[in-house]
């Protein structure tokens, strides 16, 4: 019954997070600092995620699809003896029924033929892999240790298990550039996963990054950017029909006070969307050709004007600008969620 009514989208989705940090990770990822970014600082057991579970499963309410999902960045890097006791720690919740899917995070060079064979004897559904970049150069300079053939070979692999595909990028590492984030963007389209999370680099305290930040090895991406990149990026993942999980790092008190320079704002996505439907909005201005001192009219529905505005008013500012129009006026009153531009004697 679950299976039939999570079909139809009837379901609601929830996610057990429990985190898995990677103590004593040989590598040297310049962005990471693990315990930071989770906000927990305990270590994690497989006899407090049972219990993670357990307790969560007894607050939901409702009809849900409900799933475990292990992350912290390389589950399948931790030792396997230790990877079996979480499997084994959660295993009968998805064999009562209780839970419907496991998903994890791991890096793409942690996943081989053996590895698979126990995700799948233990009913993985979803696996995401932090890939950062499709570009050697950038992987190289962020100190990530595989290279994107590494992240092809699993991809191939996991997608031959049938087990659903995440995978997780940055915008803004060493070396990158907006030539380079757009090429991978279309090489991870072409590695078909069902799911992708993309986050625009911050630096952290404490990380290799902010060293190099403070000696001048590096300058992040300003807000700005960063929201110019990832509203070039996310349409072609919403072309290929691949759905985009994530949008920036989850705001967090923790997150907030570690972020030493990088575009962080609490509402990284809100910002993306806005600066979509901005230009979505001058390319119609432009088709129209309308002119300076005119008054414009958009409608839309309700859920989608604030977007159209942007935060204070940006997007009617930058428009009014760009087009030397005298007024912008939006209205909500459209029931589908699109938007239509035209000229009105007076907004
Ligand atoms: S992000 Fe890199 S350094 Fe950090 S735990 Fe994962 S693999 Fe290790």
């Amino acid at each position: 019954m679950h299976n039939d009514k999570a079909l139809r989208g009837e379901l609601r989705h929830v996610n057990i997070p429990i985190f898995v940090p990677h103590r004593g990770c040989p590598h040297t990822c310049v962005f990471c600092d693990q315990r930071r970014i989770s906000g927990e600082s305990d270590p994690q057991t497989p006899l407090k995620a049972a219990k993670t579970v357990e307790d969560s499963l007894s607050t939901l309410r409702g009809d849900c699809e409900t799933e475990i999902a292990f992350f912290g960045g390389s589950f399948t890097a931790i030792p396997e003896s230790e990877m079996v006791a979480y499997l084994e720690a959660v295993k009968p919740y998805l064999k009562s029924g209780r839970i419907q899917g496991i998903r994890l995070s791991t890096r793409p060079d942690a996943i081989n033929d053996h590895v698979l064979d126990i995700l799948e004897r233990y009913g993985v559904t979803a696996i995401e892999l932090g890939v950062q970049s499709m570009d050697a150069g950038v992987l190289e300079q962020s100190g990530r240790g595989h290279t994107p053939r590494d992240v092809e070979m699993a991809c191939q692999k996991i997608g031959q298990r049938g087990i659903k595909l995440g995978i997780q990028t940055m915008v803004g590492l060493p070396g990158d550039s907006l030539d380079i984030a757009l090429t991978t963007a279309r090489r991870v389209i072409s590695l078909k996963p069902q799911m992708v999370r993309i986050y625009p680099v911050l630096v952290l305290k404490g990380t290799l990054l902010e060293r190099m930040y403070h000696q001048g090895h590096y300058a992040p991406l300003s807000l700005e950017e960063a929201v110019h990149w990832c509203a070039q990026i996310l349409p072609l993942y919403e072309e290929a029909g691949i759905t985009v999980l994530r949008l920036g790092l989850h705001d967090s008190e923790t997150l907030g006070a570690s972020v030493t320079a990088g575009p962080y704002h609490p509402a990284f996505g809100e910002l993306v969307a806005s600066e979509i439907f901005r230009q979505k909005i001058a390319r119609k201005l432009v088709d129209m050709e309308v002119k300076a001192h005119e008054h414009i009219l958009i409608r839309t529905s309700p859920h989608l004007v604030s977007k159209i505005i942007g935060q204070k008013r940006s997007n009617l500012r930058a428009l009014q600008n760009q087009f030397g129009l005298k007024a912008i006026k939006v209205l909500g009153d459209l029931t589908k969620e699109d938007f239509s531009v035209e000229r009105c004697s007076e907004a």
